[in-house]
């Protein structure tokens, strides 16, 4: 088995080291434990929380031993990506979920292959997105996404607009409304992170009243998924604290985005 593995280059070694199915195992095994303690600190049940690995930039020969770690629900920020990886990775069942936010002409690549799509903030995708899976019969799990941060760049529904929103979702049938997703204020200082989440989960607690499906929180990352869980997170999407630190900056992925550094 390991002899089908293709050689790791030296690009590779620097970045997951020389061995990185063990680290990925380990990784995995650090964040599991994190996660059953944020559990037992807010008294929840650990399998109230997901884990979603989130694999943008790792790329797919490295993602084989990934999954070969245990790790088969992939989070991608970006469809291309997403789908160069899905061809390379075609003999493996993989779960794929989109977390970025997307664009529109690549609505239909979207729904031939996702599962879940974590960042719907526009009536406008929505609709593109129903029409495309009505032609496919498929459906589609989506998370709205909604700015708790207030901060101009992110992408996302202002928590005021959430509602009629989520009301307006319902005459799209193809579409199977989750939850809510957000990506916290980007910082350390968790007594900032920690209000978006809070204002997530209040927010999901009103709209769950106008939809009984809408349970899920889609919130927290490598930095704050153990306050997230604590805040009521129904599923965390966790990158670096798996597959090591991301080459690049975070910018590249979340527009308006200035630091060029991880948060410290
Ligand atoms: C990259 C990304 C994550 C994971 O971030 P990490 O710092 O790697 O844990 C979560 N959500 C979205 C939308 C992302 O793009």
């Amino acid at each position: 088995m390991t002899d089908d593995r293709m050689p790791l280059s030296p690009d590779d070694i620097q970045r997951f080291g020389s061995d990185p199915l063990s680290s990925f195992r380990a990784n995995l095994a650090a964040v599991e434990e994190r996660i059953a303690r944020a559990c037992a600190r807010a008294g929840r049940d650990r399998p109230s929380v997901r884990l979603l690995p989130v694999t943008k930039t790792v790329p797919a020969h490295i993602l084989r031993l990934a999954f070969e770690a245990g790790i088969h629900s992939f989070g991608e920020n970006r469809i291309q990506e997403a789908v160069s990886k899905r061809e390379a990775l075609g003999d493996l069942a993989i779960d794929w979920s989109i977390v970025g936010h997307l664009q529109t002409n690549k609505v239909k690549v979207l729904t031939r292959f996702a599962r879940e799509f974590h960042a719907l903030d526009s009536l406008r995708r929505a609709d593109l997105l129903n029409e495309r899976l009505e032609r496919e019969d498929r459906f589609l799990d989506v998370f709205v996404q909604v700015n708790t941060s207030g901060e101009e760049s992110k992408f996302g529904l202002h928590p005021d607009a959430l509602l009629p929103f989520v009301d307006t979702l319902k005459s799209f049938p193809r579409l199977k409304p989750r939850g809510l997703m957000t990506l916290a204020l980007f910082s350390s200082d968790m007594a900032k992170v920690r209000p978006c989440f809070t204002l997530l989960r209040r927010l999901r607690d009103e709209v769950v009243r106008h939809d009984a499906k809408l349970t899920e929180l889609s919130m927290g990352m490598s930095g704050d998924y153990e306050e997230a869980i604590e805040e009521g997170a129904t599923v965390v999407r966790v990158g670096q604290a798996i597959f090591g630190k991301r080459p690049t900056p975070d910018g590249h992925y979340w527009p308006g985005f200035a630091g060029s550094a991880q948060p410290t």
